[in-house]
């Protein structure tokens, strides 16, 4: 009885049954992995614009209560208060608004590009 060395080899059939369950497990590990990459980006970016409020925060304390100018805040804070200028890992550099310098009450608002118009993929803070 030689029912385990058959010498002929898989058919057709069984390649093409392998072939499916393979094509099965990487359509449903695809949208998975990109779910969970799109998910650490978004946390990867909120945690930037929390350094970049602390930064500017301490720079306020540092200074006697002024904020740095939306101008200047970039070498401002890099590296005195903030070893590297962060980036959003999926939408690129972050966006000043105005505001900030001697006197002012409230800080240039640093944003994500991913939250100008209508990309889904905007993050936020906090
Ligand atoms: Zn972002």
């Amino acid at each position: 009885m030689n029912m385990f060395r058959n010498e002929r080899g898989f058919t057709l059939i069984e390649l093409m049954v392998v072939i499916l369950i393979i094509g099965i497990l990487v359509a449903i590990a695809v949208p998975v992995f990109n779910a969970a990459r799109e998910s650490a980006y978004k946390s990867t970016c909120q945690a930037n614009l929390r350094t970049i409020d602390g930064a500017v925060e301490t720079y306020k304390a540092s200074t006697g209560n002024d904020y740095p100018t939306a101008a200047t805040i970039q070498a401002t804070l890099e590296p005195a208060y903030m070893k590297k200028w962060p980036e959003c890992p999926s939408a690129g550099a972050y966006l000043i608004g105005a505001g900030g310098g001697a006197g002012a009450t409230v800080a240039p608002v640093v944003s994500c590009p991913g939250n100008a118009g209508a990309n889904p993929n905007g993050h936020s803070y906090p």
